[in-house]
């Protein structure tokens, strides 16, 4: 079956990982935690591993555990200016406005957080629906939020492709029954098909599409 919908992640997938954005994200995920438990902050990975294998997500695990605040959490994680890392690259925009699928936004991220990246990419208006972190909790790789996502847009995980640079997002994908495609700048695909930038998508879909006519070129 043809792709019709593109389900695309949003951090370091529609930037790259290099901007350092997720990384800043992270420590300020682990400075939360060192305040909320009076803990030194090189203890704070080690619960975050616990959390993250025992509930999927470390928020889901902060608040089903301890009862931490869904708006403490993300006020205080998320309050970064995309614009102090990520460099304007129109390339983005004009690749998915030249896309005819749909489009949408698959990110385990909050959605204030999402609005300002896509913002600053301008590339809000690209999509028809945006899947953000809410007080569900239902987050990749749950089967929860694919089938939240699905239900919402109306379309079949046949009809599908994930675009994700987490392993275990497009793994969930994969079991859903999607199509999947790693970006990573450094072209780990561990598995997976595996472009370095999203402006290489078209071309990995006119492959898709026609296999082995160009791939030579690839
Ligand atoms: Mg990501």
């Amino acid at each position: 079956m043809d792709i019709s919908v593109i389900w695309f992640d949003l951090d370091n997938t529609l930037y790259p990982a290099s901007s350092g954005l997720l990384d800043a994200i992270d420590v300020r995920i682990n400075e939360f935690i060192a305040t909320t438990f009076a803990m030194p902050i090189e203890q704070t990975p080690a619960l975050r591993k616990t959390l993250y294998e025992e509930y999927g997500a470390t928020l889901l695990g902060l608040h089903k555990k301890y009862n931490t605040s869904y708006e403490d959490y993300v006020t205080y994680v998320y309050a970064l200016d995309p614009a102090d890392y990520i460099k304007p690259d129109p390339s983005v925009r004009d690749t998915l406005m030249s896309l005819p699928q749909r489009k949408i936004i698959f990110s385990n991220s909050n959605a204030d957080h999402v609005a300002r990246v896509c913002g600053h990419l301008n590339i809000a208006d690209c999509f028809s629906y945006k899947f953000c972190l809410d007080r569900d909790f239902a987050v990749k790789p749950d089967p929860r939020a694919y089938k939240k996502v699905a239900n919402a847009v109306g379309c079949t995980f046949g009809e599908s492709l994930l675009v994700d640079d987490v392993d275990r997002n497009l793994a969930g994908g994969k079991r859903m029954g999607m199509r999947t495609l790693k970006v990573d700048e450094m072209l780990e695909g561990n598995g997976y098909d595996c472009i370095g930038h999203i402006k290489e998508l078209p071309r990995y879909l006119a492959e898709m599409n026609n296999p082995g006519a160009s791939s030579e070129v690839s």
